[in-house]
């Protein structure tokens, strides 16, 4: 589906540009921030871009150019125009998020049902497995180097699980096929950003796996990590990532949640869901958002409540979803 408009008519006259994506940046959010940089380096020599990322997994450092974000801003200065990526909400841009009040125009690009900002020019496609597939529609294939095109196939295969997810359509091939006609490192790119683990990172995986509990008849698989759990590990919240997908694999569930203290009191809560509940609807609920075969929020609260209060809700959802499905 390709766009009327391109990046270059939406650049206008842009002499600096800032692209910047969410906290805890994720394959997509980082693929897209610098597929948009890689792009624009290549391209508009005379443009000013810095890209903004907070801190990512190692695994991704195989992205060209990645080393040059700033994991914070170094200047008040007005950009002429922001690029936001995959943010869901205004609330989850992170470090780049004064840059919203100065800025001369803001585009955000997305792919989150929950993402009704009415601020900046929004391109927000739902349906698209990821924010990545979004921005090709923008850009002349033609131009897209190889290093480009490895960053935007590193969104897509995060986003997408490897191509598994509902969200994947044949447009999604269509494009990933597009980008590995560049000659990108495929294969190596999905083994080192999707399902490469730290040692650590699994330890604390098998530690949630093995402790998990089952609910609503099996429906709901539950998995939680206390702060000190995950100081004696030695992770951090971006090491958490791939836990929730692995509960999200036990057979009978319909629901998977993955509950984890990133800091002292304040849990993060990552939900998926199987064939037909809406997660990304009781992410809303407790103030936070995604899409409805993966979503995500943040609650502040003792453990044992917090997980009450998602459990009991998750249940009625299911029974709720069980009778419609009746
Ligand atoms: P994850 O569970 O992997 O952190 O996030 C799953 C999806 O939900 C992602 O698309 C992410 O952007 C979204 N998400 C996660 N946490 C939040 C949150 O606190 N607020 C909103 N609006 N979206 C979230
Ligand atoms: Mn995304």
């Amino acid at each position: 589906m390709r766009q009327q408009i391109t990046l270059e008519q939406l650049l206008g006259d842009a002499k600096t540009v800032a692209i910047a994506g969410h906290v805890n940046p994720d394959g997509d959010c980082i693929g897209s921030v610098m597929g948009i940089w890689l792009y624009l380096r290549d391209h508009y020599p005379q443009i000013k871009i810095t890209a903004y990322l907070e801190s990512y997994r190692e695994v991704f450092s195989l992205i060209e150019g990645i080393d040059q974000a700033k994991d914070r801003l170094e200047t008040d200065e007005a950009v002429d125009l922001l690029i936001l990526t995959d943010i869901s909400s205004h609330d989850r841009i992170g470090v780049a998020a004064p840059l919203l009040e100065t800025a001369g125009r803001t585009l955000c690009f997305d792919h989150h049902i929950t993402n009704t900002d009415e601020y900046t020019t929004l391109f927000n496609d739902p349906q698209a497995s990821s924010t990545c597939e979004v921005i090709c529609r923008f850009l002349d294939m033609d131009k897209i180097s190889p290093a480009c095109a490895a960053a935007l196939y590193t969104g897509i295969v995060s986003d997408s699980g490897v191509f598994r997810y509902e969200s994947t359509a044949p447009e999604t091939m269509r494009v990933a096929a597009s980008l590995m006609e560049k000659g990108i490192p495929f294969a190596h790119i999905i083994d080192e950003t999707f399902y490469r683990k730290t040692f650590a990172q699994n330890r604390i995986m098998g530690k949630v796996v093995e402790e998990s509990t089952l609910h609503a008849d099996g429906k709901l698989i539950v998995g939680k990590a206390f702060h000190e759990d995950m100081l004696r590990f030695g992770v951090e919240a971006k090491d958490m990532d791939g836990i929730v997908s692995e509960l999200r694999n036990t057979c009978g569930i319909e629901v998977a949640a993955l509950l984890y203290e990133r800091s002292p009191g304040i849990w993060k809560i990552s939900l998926r869901s199987c064939d037909y509940l809406d997660v990304s609807a009781i992410a809303g609920e407790f103030g936070g958002g995604g899409h409805v075969r993966a979503a995500g929020c943040t609650i502040e609260g003792d453990p044992e409540s917090t997980e009450e209060a998602l459990i009991e809700r998750i249940e009625a959802a299911l029974c709720l979803a069980e009778k419609g499905r009746i």
